[in-house]
C-alpha cells in the first residue's frame, strides 16, 4: 500500500523527551559501533553559556560541533524522530532511503568539522569518490557523462558537439573565477551591513553576475544539449536556470576541484557520525522536541518554548528551521522591523519536489549511481515550475541508486532507487492528495519504458513525499524543497542574515539564510556563524559583569 512519508512515519516517543546523548540506537545505527572519543577539556563547564539549536539538519548539527568547540554548552531541539532534517533516512522492508541529499560535493567542509574537534572524518565515514560524476540522459536516449577528469570532459563534450571543445574551456575558466570570488571570496562573509554588500560588488561585477547561469551557459556552447547540461546545476539549490545568477556556476568548478562524493551506508552515515560526535564533545541531541516558539526578552531571544509547554531556557538561540518558518511562526507575537510576514510571504521560493522512493527485487546494473533524465523541453518546463506553476505532463527527472555503489542499503539481489521530480510549490494550489498517486503512476510508466525495463512488476516497496509533505515534516514554508530561491537579489545581504536583524541573540543557519541551500552552503553558513558567535568564554565574562 502506498503511503506519504509523513503518514508513515508517526514521531517516536513523546514529544520534547530528552533522548540524547547517547542518541536511541535506531538513530545512531552504525555509528554506534565505534568506541566513544571524548576530547579531554572539550565539554563545557556546568556553568558555561548555553547555546540551543532549534532543528538538526546539515546547519544545525555543523554548528553544534562548532559552538561545543567553541566552548558553549549544547542543546539541539529537534521535532523529528531522528537527526538529519531534509537528509533524514527512511529504512523500509530491508531497504534504506536517504530521503534527501546524496550527491557530497564539498568534502573539505566536513573535514574541517572533525579537524576542529581534534578527529578525522575519514575515520569515521567512509566517502568514495564517483566518476563519472553523473550520467545525463536526454530525450533522444542521447546521454552524456558528466567527468570530473579535464581530459576525459573533453572527450565527452568533443563526442556530443565537436564544436564546443573551446566553449567548454572558456566556460570552465569563467566557473573557476566565480568559485574562486563567489564562494572561497564571498560565501564566508557574514553579510551584515551594506558596506559588506558594497566591498562584494567589484567581485559581483567581474562575475557578471546580472546573467542567468543559462545565458553564460549559451554564450558558451552551441549545443542545446551541453547548455542544459552546464546550466542545471542551480535546480540542485532550489533555483531556476534561467533566472539564478552566473555565479552558480561555481557549482561545476566546486565539482571539478572537489569532486563528486557518496558516503558507504548512505547519506544517513554522515548526519548519524556528526550526532555521535555532538555526543562525544558533550552536546545533547533532543529528538521529538518540537519549538512551538522562541522566547523573547526585552528584544533578546533567551531559548525556546515547545508545544508541550515546556521551556528549555539559553543565552544565545541559533534556528536552523526555515528562515521563513522561524520568522513568521516561530516570532509570530514579536514585532519585527526587517523580517516582516509581509516581507516573508513576498519573497520568492525554490520550487517543490515530488519524491518517489522505492525498491526492486531485481537489479539494474546499467543504471549508475546518479542519473539525470532530461525531458522533452527545458526553459518551457522550469516556466512552469517556477513562473506559471502549474504541474507538467512532462518532466526532468534525477534518479538515485545508491545500491550501485553500497550494495548493503537493499536486500541481495534488489536495487534502492529514488526519484526526484521539480514540481511547483505549494503557491500553485495543487491538490497532492489526489494528484500525487496519478503523478507517480506517470513517473513509473516513463521510467519503465525509458531505462527501468520491467519496473511495475519489480517494484516490491515504495512511498513518496510531496510538497505537501514537505511543509507537514519540515516546516517547509510553502512546501518549498530548498527554501528562499537563490535568486541575485535574495543572496548575500538580501538574504535573511545568519545574525537575525530583528532579534538579538537570534542566530540563523541553513538553507534559507546567507550562502544558501545544498550540504556545502548550509555548512558553509555554519561557519559564518562561527565568525560572528564569540566565545563562550567572552560571554560568559560579560555576563559575569552585568
Ligand atoms: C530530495 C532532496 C535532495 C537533495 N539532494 C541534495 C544533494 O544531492 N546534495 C546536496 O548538497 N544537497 C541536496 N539537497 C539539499 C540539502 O539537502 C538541503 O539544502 C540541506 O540538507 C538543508 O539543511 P538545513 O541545515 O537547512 O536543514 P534541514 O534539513 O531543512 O533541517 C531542518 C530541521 O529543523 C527541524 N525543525 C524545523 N522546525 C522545527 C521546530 N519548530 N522545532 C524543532 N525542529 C524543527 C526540521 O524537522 C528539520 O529536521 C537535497 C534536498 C532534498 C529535499
Amino acid at each position: 500500500m502506498l503511503q506519504s512519508a509523513s503518514d508513515a512515519l508517526p514521531l517516536a516517543g513523546p514529544r520534547g523527551a530528552p533522548i540524547a546523548p547517547p542518541l536511541p540506537e535506531a538513530a545512531l545505527g552504525e555509528a554506534r559501533a565505534a568506541p566513544a572519543r571524548v576530547m579531554p577539556g572539550r565539554a563545557a563547564s556546568s556553568g558555561a553559556p548555553r547555546v540551543v539549536i532549534i532543528g538538526s539538519g546539515f546547519g544545525g548539527l555543523a554548528c553544534a560541533i562548532r559552538m561545543l568547540c567553541k566552548g558553549y554548552r549544547v542543546t539541539v531541539l529537534e521535532r523529528l524522530d531522528q537527526p538529519g532534517g531534509r537528509a533524514s533516512v527512511f529504512t523500509q522492508d530491508g531497504f534504506t532511503f536517504d530521503a534527501g541529499p546524496t550527491i557530497v560535493t564539498a568534502p573539505f567542509l566536513l573535514e574541517e568539522l572533525w579537524a576542529l574537534a581534534g578527529r578525522r572524518f575519514a575515520d569515521d565515514v567512509d566517502l568514495r569518490p564517483m566518476n563519472p560524476c553523473y550520467r545525463i540522459r536526454f530525450d533522444d536516449g542521447t546521454h552524456f557523462d558528466y567527468q570530473r577528469e579535464p581530459q576525459a570532459m573533453i572527450e565527452e563534450v568533443r563526442r556530443v558537439s565537436p564544436q564546443d571543445v573551446g566553449g567548454l574551456h572558456a566556460f570552465m575558466a569563467e566557473a573557476d573565477r566565480c568559485f574562486r570570488l563567489g564562494y572561497e571570496g564571498l560565501g564566508t562573509v557574514a553579510f551584515e551591513s551594506l558596506g559588506d554588500l558594497f566591498a562584494a560588488l567589484p567581485a559581483m561585477v567581474r562575475m557578471r553576475a546580472w546573467r542567468s547561469i543559462y545565458q553564460m551557459a549559451s554564450r558558451h556552447f552551441k549545443s542545446e544539449k551541453l547548455r542544459q547540461v552546464f546550466s542545471f546545476h542551480p535546480l540542485l539549490i532550489g533555483g531556476n536556470p534561467m533566472s539564478v545568477t552566473s555565479v552558480y556556476s561555481l557549482i561545476p568548478s566546486l565539482e571539478r576541484i572537489h569532486g563528486v562524493h557518496s558516503a558507504m551506508g548512505g547519506t544517513g552515515a554522515i548526519v548519524r557520525a556528526m550526532a555521535r560526535l555532538i555526543g562525544e564533545l558533550g552536546g545533547e541531541i533532543r529528538l521529538g522536541a518540537d519549538v512551538a516558539r522562541i522566547r523573547v526578552v526585552d528584544q533578546r531571544a533567551r531559548g525556546a518554548i515547545l508545544a508541550s509547554g515546556e521551556r528549555v531556557d539559553a543565552d544565545i538561540v541559533v534556528s536552523n528551521a526555515d528562515s521563513a518558518w522561524t520568522y513568521k511562526h516561530l516570532l509570530k507575537a514579536e514585532p519585527r522591523r526587517v523580517w516582516t510576514d509581509r516581507k516573508v510571504e513576498r519573497a520568492a521560493y525554490s520550487m517543490g519536489l515530488f519524491v518517489w522512493y522505492f525498491g526492486t527485487r531485481r537489479r539494474y546494473p546499467d543504471i549508475p549511481h546518479h542519473m539525470i533524465l532530461l525531458g522533452p523541453r527545458y526553459r518551457e518546463l522550469l516556466g512552469d515550475i517556477f513562473d506559471r506553476k502549474v504541474l507538467a505532463d512532462d518532466f526532468s527527472l534525477y534518479l538515485h541508486r545508491p545500491t550501485a555503489t553500497d550494495t548493503s542499503l537493499a536486500p541481495e539481489g534488489c536495487d534502492t532507487f529514488y526519484v526526484l521530480s521539480p514540481v511547483p510549490h505549494l503557491e500553485a494550489g495543487i491538490d497532492w492528495a489526489s494528484r500525487a498517486e496519478p503523478y507517480r503512476q506517470r513517473i513509473a510508466q516513463m521510467l519503465g519504458d525509458t531505462v527501468l525495463p520491467g519496473l511495475s512488476e519489480a517494484i516490491c516497496t515504495e512511498r513518496y513525499l510531496t510538497p505537501a509533505d514537505f511543509e507537514s515534516r519540515y516546516l517547509a514554508f510553502k512546501g518549498a524543497a530548498f527554501g528562499m530561491e537563490p535568486r541575485l537579489l535574495q543572496s548575500a545581504w538580501f538574504r535573511p542574515h545568519n545574525r537575525s536583524e530583528d532579534i538579538r541573540d537570534l542566530y540563523l543557519v541553513g538553507a534559507s539564510t546567507h550562502p544558501g541551500a545544498g550540504i556545502p552552503g548550509v555548512l558553509t553558513s555554519a561557519k559564518v556563524l562561527d565568525s560572528i558567535i564569540p566565545p563562550a568564554a567572552r560571554v560568559a565574562r560579560a555576563q559575569a559583569v552585568l
